[in-house]
């Protein structure tokens, strides 16, 4: 009984791998207590209208867990299986990736239980502005400031950007990051984060000896994680063996054409149908035999089910908790190596921060400008994380959560813990 409830609540999957970490750190009792609790969390319901002109109720959620560093920050998912439960869980990592990569913003993440898929452009906007006018209070560029996550779009940004707008009487472009480039975007935002995990990944594989030349990747999930990753691995020479999205898996031994399988997914919304690869099962993808695993998909995809099974040398967490902690210390047990997802996926929420700059300073930056300073954000903070695993003997995952705790604590000791 006990098992199956702490098997489905994501937090506490959370809390295990902030545990170990804060034993390390010998963070006090009080600490330990304060940074376990989510600072606010909110809950409403959306009202809108279906296009049939039938009235329908959604709920929404906005979880603010930290500010010691700055307004909060994260993105807002819409998808069936959203709970308040998953977005505390996404929330209290928003807070330690933003700090692991030294960003001056606290954590927060948002949803609404819905099925994009299902909807219309039009349900989708009053949706959005619905869930956006329910939050006026308590987001904007110095409070909270969202951005796309699973299942939202630079468009859903721009509404909520303007709905925003309309309420406090003024433009307000650094209230959500991911927006359309026409409307304050960053140059580089959509391929932020699948970048941002192949350079870390890139950077690893050099320390453990893989030559990128003909590498055996795998990646679970096709969306703008995945499907960056796949190309910019690809672009350096990898050889990605398989790929999926909720379809299914395609597979090759010799190889994918990435630009192929991209351009198919764009046309189609899909890989459905794809005919570049042998159709697998997502389960068999995430078994195949290979240098790098990137689960770029949803939580819990590497769990005691198939840990034992995993044939990776190294697994980069594109996905914000794809292994659950048992499976997380089967990988470490077995000689696995992973790159965290407070790390590996942080290059979305960088470009995001570098967006936030760019808005509040009126002044847009070149796309070469962008990649550069992303690069240098990623593999400085990797360095740091690195070393530290190599210091005190841990693996990167406890050293990422020890360099962010560390830095959160810092600015908390500094502000005083108003009480
Ligand atoms: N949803 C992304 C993440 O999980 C990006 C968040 C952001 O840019 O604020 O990191």
């Amino acid at each position: 009984m006990m098992q199956a409830a702490r098997e489905v609540s994501v937090f506490g999957d959370a809390i295990a791998y902030f545990n170990e970490a804060a034993e390390l750190l010998d963070l006090e009792p009080g600490m330990r207590r304060l940074l376990t609790k989510p600072s606010r969390q909110i809950i409403f319901s959306i009202p809108f209208q279906r296009d049939s002109g039938e009235l329908e109720v959604f709920t929404g959620y906005r979880v603010q867990y930290n500010f010691a560093r700055g307004p909060a920050k994260g993105g807002i998912r819409y998808h069936p299986g959203v709970t308040l439960d998953e977005v505390t869980a996404l929330a209290f990592w928003m807070t330690w990736k933003c700090a692991v990569v030294d960003l001056p913003f606290g954590g927060g993440k948002g949803g609404v239980t819905c099925d994009p898929l299902t909807l219309s452009k039009g349900e989708l906007e009053r949706i959005t502005r619905r869930y956006a006018a329910e939050l006026v209070e308590v987001v904007g560029p110095d409070k909270d400031v969202p951005a796309p996550d699973v299942g939202t779009t630079p468009q859903i940004m721009a509404w909520f950007m303007d709905t925003y707008s309309m309420h406090v009487r003024q433009h307000v472009p650094g209230v959500v990051t991911g927006k359309p480039l026409e409307i304050g975007g960053s140059r580089g935002r959509v391929e932020a984060t699948g970048r941002g995990a192949s350079l870390v990944a890139l950077a690893q594989m050099r320390r453990m000896g893989i030559d990128p030349k003909g590498a055996r990747i795998v990646i679970q999930g096709f969306g703008n994680v995945g499907s960056v990753a796949a190309q910019m691995f690809a672009d350096a020479g990898c050889k990605v063996i398989a790929i999926s999205d909720v379809t299914g898996a395609y597979a090759s031994e010799t190889g994918l054409d990435i630009a192929n399988a991209v351009a198919y997914a764009q046309e189609h919304h899909s890989l459905d149908g794809f005919r570049g690869g042998d159709k697998i099962t997502n389960d068999a993808l995430l078994e195949l035999d290979c240098d790098v695993l990137v689960p770029a998909a949803l939580e819990k995809q590497l769990n005691v089910g198939n840990a034992a099974r995993v044939n990776a040398k190294l697994i980069v967490e594109g996905a914000n908790g794809p292994t659950t902690p048992d499976a997380d210390h089967i990988f470490t047990q077995r000689g696995i190596t992973t790159i965290p997802d407070i790390v590996a996926n942080a290059g979305g929420v960088t470009v995001s921060y570098f967006e936030w700059a760019q808005n509040r300073a009126g002044y847009p930056w070149k796309e070469s400008e962008v990649n550069e300073r992303l690069a240098d954000v990623m593999l400085d903070n990797f360095a740091k994380v690195s070393d530290l695993a190599q210091l005190r003997n841990v693996p990167l995952r406890t050293a990422a959560y020890m360099l962010a705790i560390d830095r959160v604590v810092a600015s908390m000791n500094v502000r005083g813990v108003y009480a």
